[in-house]
Protein backbone atom coordinates (compact mmCIF):
# COMPACT_ATOMS: atom_id res chain seq x y z
CA UNK A 1 0.00 0.00 0.00
CA UNK A 2 1.37 3.47 -1.32
CA UNK A 3 1.41 6.18 1.23
CA UNK A 4 1.40 8.40 -1.84
CA UNK A 5 -1.44 11.20 -1.80
CA UNK A 6 -2.45 11.25 -5.27
CA UNK A 7 -3.85 14.86 -7.04
CA UNK A 8 -6.85 13.70 -7.28
CA UNK A 9 -7.31 12.57 -3.68
CA UNK A 10 -6.61 16.09 -2.59
CA UNK A 11 -9.40 17.31 -4.80
CA UNK A 12 -11.63 15.30 -3.35
CA UNK A 13 -11.07 15.82 0.27
CA UNK A 14 -11.14 19.58 -0.60
CA UNK A 15 -14.34 19.12 -2.38
CA UNK A 16 -15.78 17.23 0.75
CA UNK A 17 -14.41 20.06 2.93
CA UNK A 18 -16.10 22.61 0.26
CA UNK A 19 -19.82 20.79 0.43
CA UNK A 20 -19.45 21.06 4.34
CA UNK A 21 -18.75 24.61 4.75
CA UNK A 22 -21.27 25.33 2.24
CA UNK A 23 -24.01 23.63 4.64
CA UNK A 24 -22.65 25.32 8.08
CA UNK A 25 -22.47 28.58 6.33
CA UNK A 26 -24.95 28.82 3.67
CA UNK A 27 -27.73 25.86 4.22
CA UNK A 28 -26.65 24.68 0.69
CA UNK A 29 -26.50 21.28 -0.20
CA UNK A 30 -24.48 19.35 -2.45
CA UNK A 31 -25.17 16.35 -4.26
CA UNK A 32 -23.73 13.89 -6.14
CA UNK A 33 -23.87 13.71 -9.27
CA UNK A 34 -27.23 12.49 -11.30
CA UNK A 35 -28.57 12.69 -7.59
CA UNK A 36 -30.60 15.98 -8.56
CA UNK A 37 -33.04 17.16 -10.88
CA UNK A 38 -32.88 17.54 -14.41
CA UNK A 39 -32.97 21.53 -15.39
CA UNK A 40 -34.04 22.71 -18.61
CA UNK A 41 -33.98 25.85 -19.74
CA UNK A 42 -35.42 26.49 -23.54
CA UNK A 43 -33.08 24.03 -26.02
CA UNK A 44 -30.62 23.77 -22.57
CA UNK A 45 -30.42 21.01 -19.33
CA UNK A 46 -28.06 20.58 -16.41
CA UNK A 47 -27.87 18.34 -13.99
CA UNK A 48 -28.81 20.26 -10.46
CA UNK A 49 -25.32 20.13 -8.27
CA UNK A 50 -26.83 21.87 -5.28
CA UNK A 51 -30.12 22.39 -3.29
CA UNK A 52 -31.02 25.44 -1.20
CA UNK A 53 -32.19 24.60 2.27
CA UNK A 54 -31.80 28.17 3.08
CA UNK A 55 -34.60 30.72 4.23
CA UNK A 56 -35.60 33.60 2.43
CA UNK A 57 -38.68 34.61 4.34
CA UNK A 58 -40.89 32.48 2.76
CA UNK A 59 -40.08 29.17 4.77
CA UNK A 60 -37.60 26.42 3.67
CA UNK A 61 -36.45 27.19 -0.09
CA UNK A 62 -35.39 23.76 -2.09
CA UNK A 63 -34.90 25.40 -5.09
CA UNK A 64 -31.88 23.93 -7.10
CA UNK A 65 -28.74 26.11 -7.28
CA UNK A 66 -26.32 26.62 -10.40
CA UNK A 67 -22.97 27.22 -10.82
CA UNK A 68 -22.06 30.96 -12.80
CA UNK A 69 -20.79 28.46 -15.37
CA UNK A 70 -23.71 26.49 -15.73
CA UNK A 71 -26.17 29.95 -15.61
CA UNK A 72 -23.99 31.18 -18.86
CA UNK A 73 -24.10 28.12 -20.74
CA UNK A 74 -28.11 27.79 -19.90
CA UNK A 75 -28.36 31.23 -20.76
CA UNK A 76 -26.23 30.79 -23.69
CA UNK A 77 -23.13 33.28 -22.84
CA UNK A 78 -19.90 32.92 -22.62
CA UNK A 79 -18.31 31.86 -20.02
CA UNK A 80 -16.95 34.78 -18.21
CA UNK A 81 -19.69 36.90 -18.86
CA UNK A 82 -21.79 37.68 -15.40
CA UNK A 83 -24.74 35.32 -16.20
CA UNK A 84 -27.26 37.53 -13.97
CA UNK A 85 -26.65 40.67 -13.09
CA UNK A 86 -29.69 41.60 -10.66
CA UNK A 87 -30.59 38.34 -8.88
CA UNK A 88 -33.33 38.19 -6.77
CA UNK A 89 -31.91 36.41 -4.20
CA UNK A 90 -28.19 37.05 -3.46
CA UNK A 91 -25.98 34.31 -4.91
CA UNK A 92 -23.77 32.46 -2.79
CA UNK A 93 -19.77 32.66 -2.83
CA UNK A 94 -18.19 28.89 -3.22
CA UNK A 95 -15.17 27.70 -3.69
CA UNK A 96 -15.57 25.02 -6.72
CA UNK A 97 -13.38 23.22 -9.01
CA UNK A 98 -12.30 24.42 -12.06
CA UNK A 99 -11.86 21.80 -14.31
CA UNK A 100 -10.29 23.82 -17.09
CA UNK A 101 -7.38 25.76 -14.49
CA UNK A 102 -7.22 22.38 -12.63
CA UNK A 103 -7.70 24.37 -9.45
CA UNK A 104 -10.56 25.70 -7.52
CA UNK A 105 -11.50 29.00 -8.09
CA UNK A 106 -14.17 31.38 -6.15
CA UNK A 107 -17.55 31.03 -7.77
CA UNK A 108 -20.79 31.69 -7.09
CA UNK A 109 -24.29 29.71 -7.14
CA UNK A 110 -27.17 31.17 -8.26
CA UNK A 111 -30.73 30.35 -7.76
CA UNK A 112 -32.79 28.66 -10.23
CA UNK A 113 -35.72 31.16 -10.18
CA UNK A 114 -33.28 34.05 -10.64
CA UNK A 115 -31.81 31.85 -13.99
CA UNK A 116 -35.50 31.59 -15.21
CA UNK A 117 -36.33 35.21 -14.66
CA UNK A 118 -32.81 36.21 -16.32
CA UNK A 119 -34.22 33.67 -19.48
CA UNK A 120 -37.18 35.30 -19.50
CA UNK A 121 -35.84 38.72 -20.03
CA UNK A 122 -33.69 37.62 -23.04
CA UNK A 123 -36.71 36.48 -24.32
CA UNK A 124 -38.26 39.75 -24.37
ZN1 LIG B 1 -32.59 29.59 -1.47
Amino acid sequence: MSPTVTLNDLIQVRLAEIAEDAWDQHRVMRLGHGDGRVLEIGSAATWEMWTCHGQHGNGLCGEALVTSRQASVLLGLYRDDEPIPDPQIAPIEIELLDEGVGGFMSDALFHWSDVVAEYRKAQG
